[in-house]
């Protein structure tokens, strides 16, 4: 990491779904350089940000593209969608609207994306459980069903973000290599 003669093995590109304000942009933040805001920004200029790690042993640079707010129903462009090995579909536990709509944003990655992305779907904000509107096992039902690969996090309290993008990043280096 930092040393810019490093050979990457593998590059990975894995695009942030999901509605509007599930925390998607901080997701990233917490994964790529350890931050957290309160303030929700949109998104300018960077289309995506890179973390270059090892799996097993071999040198993986993930490039997560996070959308700009285009998260409206098919807003969000084919171009977004070329070349993406893994989906991060994201929803917020306490707002029960942005888990229906992840069948939306399903119905999209297989209109627009690869038939093998590899998808991880993430309840996020698990640090407001008071508030909570999506139980664990209705979503962790949904996603055996659609055979994603599920896991709660809270980018607020980086609680399973770094182990959501691992397993994700494990999963398709399984895959390809
Ligand atoms: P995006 O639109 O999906 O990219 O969402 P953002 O990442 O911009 O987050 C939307 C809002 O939710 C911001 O105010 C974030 O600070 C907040 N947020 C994101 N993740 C969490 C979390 O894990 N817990 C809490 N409590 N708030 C979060
Ligand atoms: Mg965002």
């Amino acid at each position: 990491q930092g040393n810019y003669n490093q050979k990457i093995d593998y590059v990975l590109k894995v695009v942030m779904i999901g509605d509007s304000a599930v925390g998607k942009s901080q997701l990233l933040a917490r994964f790529t350089r350890n931050e957290f805001s309160l303030e929700s920004k949109a998104t300018i200029g960077v289309e995506f940000q890179t973390k270059t790690l090892l799996i097993d042993h071999k040198t993986v640079k993930a490039q997560i593209w996070d959308t700009a707010g285009q998260e409206r129903y098919r807003a969000v462009t084919s171009a977004y969608y070329r070349g993406a090995v893994g989906a991060m579909l994201v929803y917020d536990i306490t707002k029960r609207q942005s888990f229906d709509h992840v069948t939306r944003w399903l119905e999209e990655l297989r209109g627009h994306a690869d038939k093998n992305i590899v998808i991880m779907l993430i309840g996020n904000k698990t640090d407001l459980g008071s508030l909570r509107a999506v139980p664990t096992e209705d979503a962790k039902e949904f996603a055996q069903r659609e055979s994603l690969f599920f896991m709660e996090t809270s980018a607020l309290e980086a609680t399973n973000v770094e182990s959501a993008f691992l397993t994700i990043l494990t999963e398709i280096y399984r895959i390809i290599s």
